[in-house]
């Protein structure tokens, strides 16, 4: 009996796993990660929120032209060149769907984000892996893997889950440097985390290439993950070709609604940014006194690498940190098992985080120094 059978690429697809949020047993959880924001939205995408309530029956206006118009205006950019999409998550489908089809290769980073590995395959296309070096994406090592075949190189900037990031001169020569035929797909979606002077999030380079498309989100600072909106502005025939396959009403009217009041909290942005630029160093430089290796970030999460020592892995540590609520990422699938990804989180959270460590670490040392004879 033959059953429908999916395209050869679909079934080598390993779904992409959301990070956990449950631990069960503990008293309370403390949900780092996902790179969701301590803060939560601002206070004003909620009343947009309800004041949607009344109106759902209706369909959303397709185009999300009020949304694009207020990207447009909040970042001085002309909406005829953004679409707006459930997700960004929804524009890295729609471009893949576009661009990539059997035989066609996209081109990502050793550690990039996954979703690039998934929306490839899924497109039928083949994924080709150019190595990092220091958990960073590096631009000859991309452009060695650019063939004839090779539709879309992706580049998460700054990337998850390492948190590193290529300055804005390393982006540039990555784009000057690619064929014309080849699209290079800018995920930004941790931009507005990022305070370095060498940081673009790729504006200047969708303006001043033909095949460069940048993507956002809201649900990372904006803290509307739940709604699923995100945004991507590219060259007006990319645009074009996106908005002729994308589902009529891909984004919603409640998440048009909140994003927009959103984007006109900037009190609320500024809060969540000033957070991050306390608490990330914070957490970087008390994890690393720890004596465990910290993956310099700029983006609202770090990479913790665990010692290849019985007691002191990474597998060990998210035990020990699940069993007192602390659910971090682990981020084995992206060829990092001994790391764990920490959300940035509220004062609490990144405190208990930072003392369960240093008792983890000294409980998984102890049996250890006894057994070599460290204490006599
Ligand atoms: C979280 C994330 C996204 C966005 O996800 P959406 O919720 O679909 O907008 C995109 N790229 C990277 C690198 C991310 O970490």
């Amino acid at each position: 009996m033959t059953k429908p059978t999916p395209r050869s690429t679909v079934l080598v697809i390993d779904a992409y796993v959301p990070g956990r949020s449950a631990a069960p047993g503990a008293a309370r959880v403390f949900k780092l990660s996902a790179n969701e924001t301590p803060l939560g939205p601002s206070p004003r995408a909620v009343e947009a929120l309800r004041g949607m309530a009344d109106h759902i029956a209706l369909y959303p206006e397709g185009s999300s032209r009020a949304l694009r118009e207020a990207i447009g205006a909040r970042y001085a950019l002309n909406p005829d060149r953004i679409i707006a999409g459930a997700g960004s998550d929804n524009l890295l489908e729609l471009l893949a769907l576009a661009y990539i089809g059997p035989g066609d290769e996209a081109v990502y980073s050793q550690h990039g984000f996954l979703e690039y590995k998934i929306v490839t395959l899924a497109a039928g296309g083949t994924p080709v892996v150019a190595p990092e070096t220091n958990y960073t994406a590096e631009v000859d090592a991309l452009l060695a893997c650019v063939s004839e075949r090779t539709k879309i190189v992706f580049l998460a900037n700054p990337n998850n889950p390492t948190g590193t990031f290529l300055p804005a001169n390393e982006v540039a020569r990555l784009a000057r440097s690619l064929p014309s035929h080849v699209l290079l797909v800018l995920d930004a979606a941790y931009a507005e985390y990022v305070l370095r002077e060498d940081y673009e999030a790729g504006v200047a380079l969708v303006d001043a290439h033909e095949n460069v498309v940048m993507t956002r989100t809201f649900s990372k600072i904006y803290g509307l993950a739940g709604l699923r909106v995100g945004w991507a502005y590219g060259p007006a025939h990319v645009i074009d070709a996106l908005n002729r396959i994308r589902s009529p009403f891909n984004v919603s009217s409640v998440g048009s609604a909140a994003a927009i009041a959103a984007l006109s909290d900037r009190a609320h942005l500024d809060a969540a940014i000033a957070h991050n630029d306390r608490w990330l160093p914070w957490l970087s430089r008390e994890i690393s006194a720890l004596g465990l290796d910290v993956l310099p970030s700029v983006a609202n999460f770090v990479a913790i690498r665990f010692p290849d020592a019985p007691g002191l892995t990474a597998v060990d540590a998210d035990r020990f940190l699940m069993s007192r609520g602390l659910v971090l990422r682990a981020i084995g699938a992206y060829g990092m098992g001994e790391f764990l990804r920490l959300t940035v989180g509220a004062q609490e959270a990144n405190e208990r985080v930072v003392e369960a460590l240093a008792e983890f670490m000294q409980s998984a040392r102890a049996p250890q120094d006894a057994q070599a004879g460290v204490h006599g």
